[in-house]
């Protein structure tokens, strides 16, 4: 029997394959809604990984309505999934899409640049069934990397960026941004 409604977390720092991982586990499945998070238009309504694959995803700050038609939702950038980019409780929603057998897979940051847990990721994770812990390759020594470093201070927490902003760290690597 194949158990419906699971909730699949794939976590790590920035630059560790979160959203290739998603995309390849998206494309198993016909019936696949891909979320992002409305605020995030870098790629337009697509899920993109740095290895080149891409997926059409829907961008939203409200849970869809249509949700549970689908079999399975993939939805990245789990951290982002707060107040004031998203309207309800995310934990929440998808509870309520996994109890009608819908499977949920999130891709998320576990920790922001200064190792401080994403609360909404870490209610995700108690609610999971399985929790995929992602590395990176530390961008000073290519040592496996689980922190993301912000490489200057903008003042904000929550923010998109690439490598003009982000660095993957390891341990001995990883240091605070330098105050501008
Ligand atoms: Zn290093």
């Amino acid at each position: 029997m194949t158990v419906r409604g699971r909730l699949v977390l794939y976590v790590g720092p920035m630059f560790a394959g979160k959203s290739a991982h998603l995309i390849a586990a998206a494309k198993k499945q016909t019936d696949v809604l891909a979320l992002k998070p409305g605020f995030d238009t870098r790629d337009g309504a697509e899920l993109v990984s740095r290895d080149g694959s891409h997926l059409a995803a829907m961008s939203v700050n409200t849970w869809p309505e249509d949700a549970d038609l689908y079999g399975h939702i993939v939805l990245d950038e789990g951290q982002f999934w707060v107040a004031p980019h998203y309207q309800g409780d995310i934990v929440e929603d998808i509870r309520d899409v996994r109890a009608r057998g819908v499977d949920v897979t999130v891709g998320g940051l576990d920790t922001d640049y200064r190792r401080v847990p994403f609360d909404v990721m870490e209610r995700l994770r108690e609610d999971a069934d399985e929790v995929i812990v992602l590395t990176a390759r530390c961008h000073v020594c290519g040592a496996p990397a689980v922190w993301t470093a912000k490489t200057h201070d903008t003042g904000h927490l929550l923010e998109t960026g690439d490598q003009e902003l982000y660095e993957a760290r390891c341990e001995a690597h990883w240091t605070l941004p330098e105050q501008s």
